[in-house]
């Protein structure tokens, strides 16, 4: 059985996610989405909440796709799930300096584990977490880069106060 994981921080999980995975998901017998804790990054939603939203936006994309937690080195955990191979996704130019140095890294630590790269529909390759955050903050609409459910998630945790 193939098995890949595809890992990151879902903060939130965007449109250009759900078409790496619905991508990824076709790829392989089974796809791993690791969501990292990543405390260093300070994310806006916890991990049990991205947990919950990136199982629920993916709930009717065909496949057999898990859902699961990570905070590890990400090669103990690749291994640990049993993968052959790290998806990423790659958008610009801009992404492709430190995916390189990580695959690269990676490799070293285990060679028998790929790094393979896809990219999203041309339409969704310029959404990136970090500035839908941004443009939410400042009041502007994010429903063109999100799955609704989670514009209305993100909406809510910043009505809360959570700037
Ligand atoms: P990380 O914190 O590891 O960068 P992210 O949640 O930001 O995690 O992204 C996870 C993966 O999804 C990364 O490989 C990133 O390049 C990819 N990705 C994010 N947004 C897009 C997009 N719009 N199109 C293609 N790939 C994307």
């Amino acid at each position: 059985m193939k098995v890949a994981v595809y890992p990151g921080t879902f903060d939130p999980l965007t449109l250009g996610h759900v078409d790496i995975i619905r991508r990824g998901a076709h790829l392989v017998d089974k796809l791993v989405v690791g969501v990292t804790t990543n405390p260093s990054k300070e994310p806006m939603f916890s991990v049990a909440e991205r947990l919950e939203m990136v199982r629920r936006e993916i709930a009717e994309i065909p496949g057999n796709i898990d859902v699961v937690e990570f905070d590890s080195l990400l090669m103990e955990f690749a291994e640990e799930q049993g993968a052959t191979a790290i998806l990423r996704g790659l958008r610009a130019v801009a992404d492709f300096e430190y995916e390189f140095q990580m695959a690269g890294m990676n490799q070293q630590l285990n060679d028998d584990i790929e790094t393979v790269f896809l990219m999203a529909d041309v339409s969704l390759q310029p959404i990136a977490s970090k500035l839908v955050k941004e443009i939410a903050r400042y009041g502007g609409s994010i429903d063109k880069f999100v799955p609704s459910a989670v514009a209305e998630d993100v909406r809510r945790h910043l009505g809360a106060g959570s700037r």
